[in-house]
């Protein structure tokens, strides 16, 4: 029998989505990856709602509502003119304005945009908050660039960028590239091109309608989701070795809240390399080194007797033991050889603090293997839910204390990590939280825009 007569309707319906992305968006490979690793997850709920594959739901859901592309001139301090390309995706407004961060990182293209938003629409979903799904960015590199050159770059920007959002339309934030320093120039850019307007965008410095907890939220939440998937088997951080890569915001606040939690954790990694210390990382110095200086991490192995640096090398060919791996850099950092080696040390858990850090056949040999894989756009939805959070605070004229945030935060990652676990559980999967997360995430999606009349 030839596969496609075995196949369900649902299934093949899948695969017709998938098969017709791979065509019309050839060469957007990230965003191929990302819809690979949702559609076939949810065939099933597909199966038990042939309303959905009758109206086409995915085919719809694949499209972005609004890409919007746009030239960014600016001066640098030479004097010389210098353009980078801009994007906002507004993929989704199903559950609310668009929502979702700022990339400024030369890396940056359509592909990589297109894969964020889809991932953000579902992981704004499973927050249980009012947002859509949305990505913006540009190719511009901050590295290296004066703070004048950087604001001139985020007026720029933003001159645009204004034009498309609003506290009720799209709500940007922050990304890799992209923090306070760059919030504050852009809210500055947004409220004299429109007028004041405290809710435009989330991550703001506590000094203006920040919220408490938002640089922290992605990294404690990441904790706090492995922290009740670990409380689920009795279990707890207390004495695990633990594996972090990056060390930017999402990274350094995980390190912060495992280390309180009992956990030993001995790497950290920028773009040229990565730090092993035995010792277990000093997070003052890191902090000092990457939040006050914007130092390299080689500072910190100069600094520190502890700590080898490995120059051109990713913590994740470290042959270590291991029992729980935090990949918080960036999209695609763990293949499948990796995840091979992190499952002969001993890994138990891998939890995604980045987006998509892990590749899909990774993902099948962590799974395959019995390894709780977290999913970013479960495990990382912290700092998005925490955006929401700001943003209710922001209509509220009010700013909730540090302890109200924080637990509000540690109650949305357990109620997340319960939907996934459960979902996952009632689909037969059980452990297979990817599965969980991306039924969830979009079931809800899904019935928003059947309800709304597939806009
Ligand atoms: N960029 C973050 C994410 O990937 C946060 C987005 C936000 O706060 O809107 O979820």
């Amino acid at each position: 029998m030839k596969e496609s007569e075995t196949m369900t309707e649902a299934k093949q319906y899948v695969a017709s989505i998938q098969q017709m992305i791979r065509e019309k968006d050839a060469g957007q490979t990230e965003f191929i990856q990302a819809v690979d690793e949702l559609l076939p997850t949810v065939t099933a709920f597909l199966e038990e709602h042939p309303e959905y594959v009758e109206q086409n739901i995915l085919g719809v859901l694949v499209e972005p509502e609004r890409i919007i592309q746009f030239r960014v001139p600016w001066q640098d301090d030479k004097g010389n003119w210098q353009v980078n390309r801009g994007y906002r995706i507004q993929y989704n407004s199903a559950l609310g304005p668009y929502k979702g961060g700022l990339r400024f990182h030369p890396s940056v293209n359509l592909s990589i945009l297109k894969f964020l938003a889809f991932e953000q629409i579902f992981k704004n979903s499973l927050t249980g908050l009012p947002i859509g799904g949305g990505k913006g960015g540009s190719d511009f590199d901050p590295k290296g660039k004066s703070d004048a050159e950087i604001m001139r770059f985020c007026q720029s920007f933003m001159t645009e960028l204004s034009k498309h959002i609003g506290p009720n339309i799209d709500v940007p934030a922050g990304d890799i590239g992209v923090g306070g320093r760059e919030i504050g120039y852009l809210f500055g850019a947004y409220k004299r091109l429109k007028q004041y307007d405290a809710g435009v965008l989330t991550g703001k410095p506590l000094d203006f309608w920040g919220s408490k907890g938002r640089t922290e939220a992605t990294g404690y939440g990441l904790v706090y989701f492995v922290k009740h998937l670990l409380a689920n088997d009795q279990d707890s951080f207390e004495g695990k070795e633990v594996f972090v890569s990056g060390s930017g915001n999402v990274a350094i606040y995980a390190i912060e809240k495992a280390q309180e939690l009992g956990a030993k954790v001995t790497t950290c990694s920028d773009s040229s390399g990565f730090i092993y210390d035995p010792a277990g990382i000093d997070l003052e110095l890191l902090k000092e080194i990457k939040e006050v200086k914007r130092e390299r991490l080689t500072e910190y192995a100069n600094q520190r007797s502890s700590a080898e640096y490995f120059a051109g090398e990713s913590v994740w060919n470290l042959d270590k033991p291991v029992d729980i791996a935090l990949p918080c850099a960036t999209q695609n950092e763990i293949h499948k050889e990796q995840a091979s080696l992190l499952v002969k040390n001993g890994v138990k858990i891998v939890g995604e603090g980045a987006n998509m850090p892990c590749t899909i056949d990774a993902v099948e040999v962590l799974l395959e293997k019995g390894v709780y894989y977290c999913p970013g756009k479960a495990a990382n939805a912290g700092g998005v839910a925490v955006s929401a959070l700001e943003m209710s605070q922001n209509s509220q004229r009010l700013s909730w204390t540090k302890e109200d945030v924080d637990q509000k935060l540690d109650d949305i990652m357990l109620a997340i990590y319960e939907t996934c676990r459960d979902t996952a559980k009632n689909y037969g999967e059980e452990k297979n939280l990817m599965m969980g997360a991306n039924v969830a995430g979009f079931g809800k999606v899904a019935k928003a825009m059947l309800a709304q009349g597939l806009v």
